[in-house]
């Protein structure tokens, strides 16, 4: 569907050679007269805002303006014949910044909330709560239960806040708006300023006779059970969002989240970094010198592991796959780093002194242990 040529230059009322300075200040004068807040139910001011708005979101980008220049409003209009340039959402986001843009420094900041409607809808705060768990339920994932404040709608009033048989009124001293606009004298001429309506706290509306059961907020407020369920790998200090479990939105807005932070309990042995694991595990200086089966433990369970004969103090060991699943896939696992650490007995029997003094002889060469064993030390 070709929609008739519009000339943006003539919608706003600029020669076809304006600076961007002129087109800016040619639009604010157009929506100041048409914006549906100050013409409400007027679709020709309507019509008019909606096109010098439209015009001037192309005229006030450079690129979109060359475009322009070049094709025409062709260009923009989505349609399949424009070729290559794509659509161009008019009630996006970009229009949001539009506004931000030109009523950001015409009313002295604070962008319209929801864009062009100051009482829109608007999404609820998220609510933030905390869990502990212990070192291994992080590693391995578990389901909790956790109670938390939750805004209900209220049965009585279904959410309006209103008495039964009662809808709240539009409120007068901002005639629904839910925002006043003032309008000083400055040094610098006119100076006008948006405030939120303090009668109806920017609803727009505002209740004569509250439900007495919820005292007008339209809104319960039960302890609630949750379950939470915690993916295996999270780490202290990262949070499970929950969508849609947060604060009630307003005039119609969804729901905040519920963000559920994670502080993970200590472990005596274990240390973590990232999907990395460390431990330190003794073991016997016997050991150590003539390499033996010990046991590691590791989140999985206890582990034989084979030393080395002739390990010293300090060795490194890695286990693979024996640290944390990596949040992103469960199927990954880093590893467990063992810090061997040899132990030198500190108490001993004669027996066991006579031993080692015997070890030490053999170790300087001065006897062949022969006797020793005869003498029923070594078997
Ligand atoms: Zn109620
Ligand atoms: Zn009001």
């Amino acid at each position: 569907m070709a929609e008739s040529k519009k000339d943006y230059y003539e919608i706003l009322g600029v020669p076809k050679d304006a600076d961007d300075a002129a087109i800016k200040k040619a639009y604010r004068a157009l929506a100041k007269k048409y914006h549906p807040d100050t013409n409400s139910g007027d679709a020709v001011a309507a019509d008019k805002f909606k096109q010098a708005s439209e015009a001037y979101s192309v005229l006030s980008d450079s690129d979109k303006r060359r475009q322009y220049d070049q094709f025409g409003s062709a260009a923009f209009d989505g349609s399949a014949g424009a070729g290559g340039f794509g659509g161009f959402d008019f009630g996006g986001s970009d229009m949001g910044d539009i506004f931000g843009d030109i009523f950001g420094d015409m009313f002295g900041g604070g962008r319209a909330r929801g864009g062009a409607s100051y009482n829109g809808p608007a999404r609820g705060a998220n609510v933030r709560t905390s869990i502990r768990i212990t070192f291994e339920e992080a590693i391995f994932g578990c389901d909790k239960e956790i109670e938390i404040n939750y805004k209900e709608e209220c049965n009585s009033c279904h959410g309006s806040g209103a008495k039964a048989g009662t809808t709240p009124a539009t409120c007068t001293k901002c005639n629904g708006k839910g925002k006043i606009m003032y309008t000083q004298q400055s040094f610098f001429g006119q100076v006008q300023s948006v405030q939120t309506c303090p009668d109806c706290n920017g609803t727009g509306k505002v209740i004569k006779d509250k439900c007495p059961d919820c005292y007008g907020s339209g809104y319960n407020t039960k302890r609630k059970k949750v379950s939470v369920s915690v993916p295996p790998g999270i780490d202290n200090g990262q949070s499970v969002r929950f969508a849609g479990k947060g604060e009630p939105g307003t005039n119609g807005g969804e729901r905040g989240d519920l963000l559920v932070e994670v502080v993970v309990s200590n472990h005596p042995i274990f240390k973590r970094q990232d999907t990395s694991i460390f431990s330190t595990v003794p073991i016997s200086f016997v050991n150590a010198a003539l390499g033996g089966t010990i046991k590691i433990k590791t989140v999985d369970g206890d582990m034989d592991y084979e030393i080395k004969s002739g390990t010293q103090t300090d060795t490194k060991v890695r286990l693979k796959g024996k640290g944390v699943p990596s949040l992103r896939n469960r199927a990954v696992r880093g590893d467990h780093y063992v810090t061997l650490v040899v132990q030198v007995p500190e108490r001993l029997t004669e027996v066991q002194k006579e031993a080692l003094k015997t070890f030490e002889d053999v170790m300087n060469g001065t006897t062949d242990g022969e006797k020793h064993k005869k003498k029923g030390i070594f078997k």
